[in-house]
């Protein structure tokens, strides 16, 4: 069944239901009556949850035309490779680092195949190319006309080099894909998805200062749903625990631990922070392991402290 949350008249989150769980990834529905738009797709294994939520918001399949992706990492565009095949009139929105990916999923499949083994498929659906006279590539600063309002395109590097939020001017909110943490609804905690193999805290924090400047009406977290009031205690928290788990990480790597000690580290960092937080903290990490956390990072100092050696 279609579990949506209307946001404003024109804006509705679709939850992805995920394996079954509730809040853990976001699409979001853009219609004005007469065209619909999407920003996220959700994994492949996914679509049919999100095509119901779609028609269940009042949006008929047809009216379906623009599919956004904040970058193109599994749990946020693998759906788009369904989409395509689905709703052959519409086309795909994706940054130009991530363009090529879809169209040539073969190296991305290669790299997630290494992480999930022979889970891939079954978590995350079957992934095909996408003709490429179906993509459009979006450029920083881009203003693209969606029903009733525009899209401003705002490349923000860091937790990969083919990530963009995009932000809605008429509602003012702001779609963050990853770039805008990981925060479960009503919840005070905010946790950097720090995947590897891209993770870039310097350009994390630029992409951070260039979010925060926009002085968004909410956020549109992906991971998961809409942050209103108070943002700059939203961008704050992220933004000191993306560094200081960089921190930890680092003393780590220093004093010659390997990746499982690093781990149980930050995990015990993890249910310190949590403790007095009223949450099942497993709830945070459906949306990202911490296999990938310190993978993110260890990946991360490893090349920057090399490359500054
Ligand atoms: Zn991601």
């Amino acid at each position: 069944m279609a579990l949506l949350h209307r946001l404003t008249p024109n804006i509705t989150l679709i939850d992805l239901q995920f394996r079954g769980h509730v809040e853990t990834i976001a699409a979001y529905l853009l219609y004005d009556g007469a065209t619909a738009a999407l920003i996220e797709t959700g994994p492949a294994s996914t679509v049919d949850t999100l095509l119901d939520g779609v028609q269940a918001a009042g949006a008929p399949l047809e009216a379906l035309r623009q599919i956004f992706v904040t970058h193109i990492h599994l749990d946020h565009a693998s759906g788009a490779s369904v989409l395509a095949r689905r709703l052959p009139w519409a086309r795909i929105y994706v940054h130009p680092v991530g363009a090529p990916h879809l169209s040539d999923p073969s190296k991305l499949l290669a790299s997630a195949a290494r992480v999930y083994g022979d889970q891939l498929e079954s978590l995350w659906g079957t992934i095909v190319p996408i003709a490429p006279e179906r993509i459009v590539v979006a450029n920083d600063g881009d203003e693209i006309p969606i029903p009733g309002s525009t899209l401003r395109v705002i490349e923000t590097l860091g937790h990969a080099r083919h990530h963009h939020a995009y932000f809605d001017s008429k509602s003012g909110l702001l779609f963050t894909g990853d770039i805008g943490g990981v925060r479960m609804p009503g919840v005070r905690y905010v946790r950097p998805p720090t995947a590897p193999p891209e993770l870039d805290l310097d350009a994390w924090r630029a992409s951070i200062a260039r979010l925060r400047a926009l002085d968004a009406a909410g956020l549109c977290l992906t991971h998961f749903g809409l942050v209103r009031g108070n943002l700059a205690w939203h961008w704050d928290d992220l933004e000191q625990r993306l560094v200081a788990w960089g921190d930890l990480v680092r003393a780590q790597l220093e004093q010659g631990a390997d990746e499982n000690a690093i781990l149980q580290k930050l995990q015990a960092q993890v249910a310190l922070e949590l403790a007095n937080l009223e949450i099942d903290p497993r709830r945070y990490d459906i949306a990202i392991s911490y296999e990938s956390l310190v993978a993110g990072y260890v990946r991360y100092w490893k090349k920057t402290l090399q490359s500054k050696a």
